[in-house]
């Protein structure tokens, strides 16, 4: 195995699973998730044909931008990112997939000196383990965006539990996609909402199957590479 062989291996997934859900494969974004990875990793993806890479840590965002070309591509931040880290990190990136508290939405509208991207973070299931907003905080929270200027919600992102069962995964997704559903049918021109962003390396087919439009793969294209 290499990135190669396991670059087709996600690509024959995808269009499978778009296939057989009846969607177009350009309507479905791979978003390679390259956290701790080297850069010259990075760039193999690159020259592969990636062009939308995501990050979690200012450090690691700084070094592969460095090294990647600058015109073509698409970053990506997802992860816990904090309110005192936003000036560094906004103004880098295309989008911003972890908007989840009023405070940093006031601080991320304060600091982007263009409108970003955002994809509001909901934690579906409603584990509490995890970062974001419950199913009935997203709304409220999505219309108190609205004296934002330099805030876009372009869709919804949420991670599915890790010890889900496949029922309950699947309807993770359903429920996601139905509240950006939701969120969209509001008509709410700060909030066009018609993305959604779930599913990775081990779920990513289900995502597909259940209207994901930004996939966040990582692992997936790394397996059997790391020394
Ligand atoms: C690491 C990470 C991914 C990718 O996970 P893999 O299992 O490596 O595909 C996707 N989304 C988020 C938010 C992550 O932190």
């Amino acid at each position: 195995m290499n990135i190669e062989q396991n670059c087709r291996k996600v690509e024959s997934t995808v269009e499978a699973a778009c296939l057989a859900a009846g969607r177009k494969r350009e309507d479905v974004t791979v978003i390679a998730v390259t956290k701790t990875k080297p850069a010259e990793q990075v760039e193999e993806l690159y020259r592969l044909g990636y062009r939308h890479f995501a990050e979690n840590r200012l450090e690691g965002l700084l070094e592969k931008q460095e090294a990647l070309p600058q015109e073509d591509i698409s970053w990506h931040y997802i992860g816990t990112l904090q309110t005192r880290k936003v000036k560094q990190v906004i103004n880098r990136i295309a989008y911003f997939h972890a908007l989840d508290r009023p405070s940093l939405a006031k601080e991320i509208n304060e600091r982007a000196e263009q409108p970003v991207s955002c994809f509001v973070q909901v934690n579906v299931t409603g584990e509490s383990s995890k970062h974001g907003l419950s199913a009935s905080e997203a709304v409220p929270f999505i219309q108190s965006l609205e004296s934002f200027p330099n805030i876009i919600v372009v869709g919804l992102m949420t991670m599915a539990p890790i010890d889900a069962t496949d029922v309950e995964l699947r309807q993770c997704f359903k429920d996601l996609k139905i509240m950006q559903e939701q969120v969209a049918a509001l008509n709410l021109a700060y909030a066009p909402c018609t993305e959604t962003s779930m599913g990775m390396s081990q779920d990513y087919p289900v995502a597909i199957a259940e209207g994901a439009t930004f996939v966040r793969v990582g692992s997936a294209f790394f397996a059997e590479t790391e020394a």
